[in-house]
């Protein structure tokens, strides 16, 4: 050990930042920085520091997703990343420091994840149960990295202790898991409903596992063979490569009880054509999920006398909820869901910058596991 660590940790316990003894942290560390469109760059940059209130983990497992290669391509979020800045989300990581403020139930070693967010629980929205809408939502970015900070709301609202029965890559899925979790409640499902989803993306298949779990008749829709592979593989009793027929909503239709449309669908494939295409599926009296999120400026068509007179019903859930995020840490503990069937590779951190190259063109990857 360097007698320049030493000296850190022991400076830093002389400040009280530290209400446990852990061995000495590093002060650099290695970390994906994000500076702009397809810029990302592996670098060695400083240890986060930790407030009273808040606690570092070491990352054990990063999970890539949508979200984070939409980022990658536009190079910033508006309400959560702006560049050059730390990021990645779906983290699962070990307790390594603690706030002399955090509550005494988390201590040095645990292995948590925590949410991307939390809400503050005070304002219009949260008073009325709407915790995804926040007008506050604090967001945190940084799992691409050996060490990530975790703000004092999020220890808070939204971090959980692991059961030991529980895999990395497993727990890592919390975070998709609430907002689909939360997106199918949202819906209304009956057992033997027939639902359509439409994409095979991470988010779309991991609807197709849950609601096959949950006894609904899933009809997967994509554009290529590969991932439809994986829907059946997670319980889909029926796919369609839209790339294959004329007409999707008729080879849809044709698939459920009198050719009346399916009970439910849901949007995963995030563009304005596939918003249509679910529009115009749904059964009468039935409920269409538009899940994805498309940039703003985005228009799209609809016929409103299609929507009115058959009475379907539109949501278009967004993030997700502490009550979801424990309602999917605790799915995760049931195993009705696998990292398994979503996690096509692990990578080093290093390797990070290319693996988004790769996916970019779509080569196979659904989410990849990066160990720091
Ligand atoms: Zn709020």
């Amino acid at each position: 050990m360097k007698a320049t660590t030493h000296k850190k940790a022991a400076v830093e316990m002389e400040e009280g930042h530290t209400t446990v003894a852990p061995p000495a942290l590093p002060a650099k560390m290695m970390a994906a920085v994000l500076y702009g469109s397809e810029d990302l760059r592996i670098e060695r940059i400083a240890v986060p520091g930790i407030a009273p209130d808040e606690v570092l983990l070491r990352v054990r497992i990063a999970l890539t997703d949508g979200t984070d290669l939409k980022v990658w391509k536009r190079g910033y979020h508006a309400r959560m990343i702006q560049p050059p800045a730390v990021f990645g989300h779906e983290v699962v990581g070990e307790i390594v420091k603690i706030g002399r403020e955090v509550s005494p139930r988390w201590h040095a070693g645990m292995r948590v994840v925590a949410a991307n967010s939390a809400p503050c629980l005070r304002c219009y929205h949260c008073r009325r149960g709407q915790e995804n809408l926040c007008e506050d939502l604090l967001f945190n970015n940084g799992a691409y990295a050996e060490y990530m900070r975790i703000p004092g709301r999020i220890v808070r609202e939204n971090m959980l202790e692991v059961a030991n029965s529980v895999d990395d890559r497993d727990a890592a899925l919390a975070e998709p898991l609430a907002c689909v979790l939360r997106g199918i409640h949202e819906m209304d499902v009956r057992s033997d409903d027939a639902v359509a989803v439409i994409g095979c993306g991470p988010i779309g298949l991991t609807f197709v596992r849950m609601l096959s779990r949950r006894g609904a008749r899933v009809i997967a829709l994509a554009r290529r063979a590969a991932p439809l592979e994986v829907a059946r593989r997670l319980g889909a009793a029926a796919v369609v490569n839209v790339k294959e027929v004329a007409d999707p909503v008729a080879a849809v239709r044709a698939l459920t009880v009198d050719g009346r449309g399916p009970d439910g669908v849901i949007e995963a494939a995030g563009n304005p054509a596939t918003w249509e295409l679910a529009l115009a599926m749904a059964r009468r009296g039935g409920v269409v999920n538009l899940f994805s999120g498309l940039p703003a400026g985005t228009k799209v068509e609809v016929e409103p006398a299609s929507i009115h007179y058959a009475e379907i019903r539109l949501i278009s859930p967004f993030h997700h909820t502490p009550r979801f995020f424990r309602e999917a840490l605790e799915a995760i503990r049931r195993g009705e869901i696998s990292a398994r069937d979503f996690v096509t590779e692990e990578i080093p951190l290093q390797e990070l910058p290319q693996a988004f190259e790769r996916m970019k063109t779509r080569s196979g990857e659904i989410k990849l596991a990066v160990r720091p």
